[in-house]
């Protein structure tokens, strides 16, 4: 199983920074934030799920943009994976017809670009091998976590979160997952603007951890443009020797 980095950052701002968009080999992604605008034409058509962990701008901006871009290039419908909270304020908010037109009917309710799949906490799909277990976390209304599998190795991608115990409870009780890649959006300093808009600040995010073995990598996304360093260098001070570092955008890993 192959991870590829299209977007990791906080925020948009030059060439190195695309938010939100992981894709698994060549037809998985795990959000679809400016990241996804990285791929060609060809590369978007071959992507046949995604899995959202929420529904904010800047993990799902790509999609609106994918399904536009891919219609009439292939014979069946993206399928999108996400909780019934998600699914429903998508449908309600951005492929309404008004903000954007709805690819669920487009060109014909029977034949459409794209499909909706609802997920529940706790379920896991098989997609050609790769098992995707979908953990709630604690951010907007019905955000998920993904913890990704081939074979027994694999990831546990967080999307945007703030402290949720239970989560590091689960994944520290299942096997072969060796990397964590988890938000952390604001230097210690904005605590209380991260504890406001639900996402971990250094401080936070280690108090939630500690129940996580010290051999499992914690790779950071989500770092607010331009804070990048300070944000780093509070983890690193602080980290007491668990392995901690940034994710960067085109990284590829191997499971
Ligand atoms: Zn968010
Ligand atoms: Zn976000």
């Amino acid at each position: 199983m192959k991870l590829h980095v299209l977007g990791c950052a906080g925020g948009i701002g030059g060439r190195e920074r695309f938010t939100t968009c992981l894709r698994v080999d060549s037809d998985i992604l795990l959000d679809a934030g400016t990241g996804a605008m990285n791929l060609p034409v060809d590369e978007l058509s071959a992507i046949d799920h995604v899995f959202l962990t929420h529904a904010h701008l800047d993990h799902v901006a790509g999609l609106a943009l994918l399904v536009d871009a891919v219609r009439g290039r292939k014979g069946y419908p993206l399928v999108v994976h996400a909780t019934e909270p998600v699914v429903r304020l998508l449908k309600e908010s951005l492929f309404n017809w008004r903000l954007w037109p709805d690819f669920s009917e487009i060109p014909s309710a029977e034949n459409p670009v794209m499909t909706w799949q609802v997920m529940a906490h706790g379920e896991t799909v098989d997609v050609n091998g790769r098992s995707i277990t979908c953990l709630p976390v604690t951010h907007t209304e019905g955000s998920s976590a993904y913890l990704l599998r081939h074979n027994i190795e694999g990831f546990l991608f967080t999307g945007d979160m703030c402290s949720t115990p239970e989560l590091w409870r689960t994944v520290s009780a299942s096997p072969g997952i060796s990397k964590v890649i988890v938000d952390c959006s604001f230097p210690n300093a904005e605590a209380s603007l991260a504890d406001l808009s639900r996402h971990f600040c250094p401080a936070s995010l280690l108090r939630d951890v500690v129940s996580l073995p010290l051999s499992t990598e914690l790779l950071i996304y989500h770092l607010k443009p331009g804070q990048e360093e300070a944000i780093m260098q509070e983890l690193r001070n602080a980290s007491q020797g668990r392995s901690v570092r940034a994710l960067a955008c085109d990284e590829v890993f191997e499971f």
